[in-house]
């Protein structure tokens, strides 16, 4: 199959479909990278699936940061209803390993070369700690965010589930809603939610665009109204809710 041509979440559904007509409920081993991103994927995942959440993300910033991320997902699966029960497995916080992959790709924007690398050694984490629990799937939450490239994502995962012998579970968590449902049950739950992806270059990605909104403003003397994105996938969300806006007032006026 034209590998441009897949789609994910119809495949996800089969797959899904296929576990009911056989009454089965797979294990899943599904790697998260924050509450937010993972409140949405867990709500619909848990229907199906025993899940074991498993934080591994050595690309965040700080201890500080991370220790917050984390508290917060135990908090969420503590407070979650689901049909099957939810547990949760810490992995390590190994920055050392996120900069050695960095090197030489400091300069990369969101979504480059650097965000690949960094999209591998999370997985290949997960997969390896599917393995060593005996879990029958991994898979991400990494796929909801409209920032990142599902197509990558479930390249890199298939790669690495084949070459581990453990089977990924495709996705692609932005479809169905599925990043609005997770803003929405992020305000529910009233989760931290970052304003940048994790890494030290997204951090500062962050703040270069924050200056430059602030020297707007000083020059116009305009307090922008836009809503501060407060999540990975929250950029295009509040652009999409504006373009939304404005087309109702054109068809109101
Ligand atoms: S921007 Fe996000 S995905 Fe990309 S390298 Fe940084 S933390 Fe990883």
């Amino acid at each position: 199959m034209n590998e441009n041509s897949r789609n994910y979440q119809k495949e996800l559904d089969a797959k899904i479909a296929d576990f009911e007509d056989r009454g089965e409920v797979p294990t899943l081993l599904l790697h998260s990278c924050c509450g937010p991103c993972s409140s949405y994927c867990i709500e619909y995942l848990s229907n199906y699936f025993h899940i074991t959440v498993f934080y591994y993300n050595p690309n965040i910033t700080e201890q500080e940061e991370y220790n917050h991320r984390v508290q917060e997902q135990m908090r969420l699966i503590d407070s979650m209803p689901t049909k099957y029960p939810v547990s949760y497995v810490g992995g390590a916080y190994e920055p050392e390993k996120f900069y050695a992959m960095a090197e030489g790709l400091e300069d990369c924007k969101e979504g480059g070369e650097r965000c690949f690398g960094c999209y591998d050694l999370r997985l290949l984490e997960t997969a390896k700690k599917a393995k060593e629990l005996g879990l029958e799937y991994f898979t991400t939450t990494l796929t909801i965010s409209p920032m990142k490239s599902s197509k990558k994502l479930n390249e890199i995962g298939e790669r690495i589930g084949e070459g581990l012998g453990v089977k990924f579970l495709n996705s692609d968590f932005k479809k169905k809603n599925g990043y609005k449902r997770s803003i929405e049950l992020s305000k529910e739950y009233s989760l931290y939610r970052q304003n940048f992806c994790g890494c030290s270059y997204s951090k500062q990605e962050m703040e270069e665009r924050e200056a430059r909104k602030r020297e707007r403003e000083a020059l116009t003397g305009e307090v922008s109204k836009s809503v501060e994105p407060v999540c990975c996938g929250d950029r295009l969300y509040e652009l999409e809710q504006a373009m939304e806006r404005e087309k109702n007032f054109k068809n109101n006026c």
